[in-house]
């Protein structure tokens, strides 16, 4: 039966076809949408490879020397590994960027919750990304590792076993304020912990505290990075850092208003 019906309407859908083909070809086509943006050529870099750092990073620690930070005295430099002991601060200030880190806790586990393996990515030296050993370690889910401390936990627990290797991947945009003090724009982070996103283009609620609830105080648009000793010798290797300077927003803007002039109810798609 199939078969039967199957010749005569093949030929009707090829027939179908032969006509939108001819019809498509004799609809009148508009060029091809330019955005008229005059975007800047992307500087080429090399983005590196395992281990190693974009050709545009800054390098915060390559295994030698803790000589890009400040207060360092009490950190061991052992086999190419840096071991907390104090908190320390980059000489260099920073605002937009994105961050690498990799990080070890104490392979021998002593203390639970928040004693076990704790320190911290305190970004502009208010905003923290917490470093804790969570593997199988319980504590408030808003300071375990990767959160915003006592903001917002981590989507998922990524950890690795105590003592391993783990990396952390930080964007983080640095909050707006105006000339008068007033924030204007939130701070933003998020972050991948081992390669897997656990916090997405979050909006901090202003500076993480202990004892007090975040707020916000209008800073400089860049301040040091500080990592934080909480009394583990936590152990890091292979940290850089990118800056973002410039999305060239305004750029865009002139094209985003004109956008928002079309009325798209009468512009139907036309390929
Ligand atoms: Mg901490």
């Amino acid at each position: 039966m199939t078969r039967k019906i199957g010749l005569p309407l093949g030929l009707f859908g090829t027939g179908i076809l032969i006509g939108a083909l001819f019809l498509h070809a004799a609809a009148p086509q508009r060029p091809p949408w330019l955005s008229g943006v005059e975007w800047p050529v992307p500087k080429a870099i090399d983005p590196g490879g395992l281990g190693k750092p974009p050709s545009d990073a800054i390098v915060l620690f390559d295994g030698k020397d803790l000589s890009a930070w400040e207060g360092a005295e009490k950190w061991k430099i052992e086999d190419g590994v840096a071991i907390c002991g104090s908190s320390i601060t980059t000489k260099q200030a920073f605002g937009d960027c994105q961050l690498h880190v990799e990080w070890a806790s104490p392979a021998e586990v002593k203390g639970t919750g928040q004693q076990r393996g704790n320190s911290g990515i305190f970004f502009m030296g208010y905003y923290e990304i917490q470093i804790l050993d969570s593997y199988e370690n319980e504590t408030y889910v808003d300071g375990m590792v990767a959160s915003i401390y006592k903001q917002r936990p981590p989507f998922v627990n990524a950890s690795r076993k105590p003592g391993e290797w783990q990396t952390f991947d930080i964007i983080f945009k640095a909050p707006r304020f105006d000339e008068k003090g007033k924030l204007r724009e939130h701070a933003r982070v998020t972050v991948l912990h081992n390669g897997v996103v656990v916090q997405h283009n979050f909006e901090l609620l202003g500076r993480t505290n202990y004892r007090v609830p975040p707020y916000y105080e209008a800073h400089p648009d860049k301040l040091p990075l500080s990592i934080q000793y909480h009394g583990s010798p936590v152990r890091f290797r292979n940290i850089w850092i990118r800056e973002l300077e410039d999305d060239h927003e305004e750029l865009l803007t002139p094209l985003r208003n004109k956008l928002r002039e079309i009325d798209w109810a009468f512009q139907p798609y036309n390929g």
